[in-house]
């Protein structure tokens, strides 16, 4: 598990991470694979989700129990944008 937080870092690091829509309860980040493909990480009113095979199949098993790297890497980012509108105020 702890290993894809690293990874997660590592991915949020490279820049992978972008932000697609995003309201206080409602984020679409994008994290890339390559160059021509990516996953849709989103974030409803708290829930988490990823449309990575990792993700679909563990969070089937054990709802809620399982971050990957993806989401991790899009919580990174979203630690910058909470920081960011913190400095706004
Ligand atoms: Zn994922």
């Amino acid at each position: 598990m702890s290993n894809r937080i690293i990874e997660g870092y590592n991915l949020y690091q490279k820049g992978s991470v972008d932000v697609k829509h995003y309201e206080d309860d409602h984020i679409i980040f994008e994290v890339k694979k390559n160059d021509t493909e990516s996953y849709i990480v989103s974030m409803i009113y708290g829930y988490w989700n990823c449309d990575c095979a990792d993700y679909v199949y563990r969070n089937q098993r054990q709802p809620g129990s399982f971050y990957c790297k993806h989401l991790q890497a899009a919580q990174f980012k979203l630690l910058d944008i909470l920081k960011n509108k913190e400095g706004e105020l």
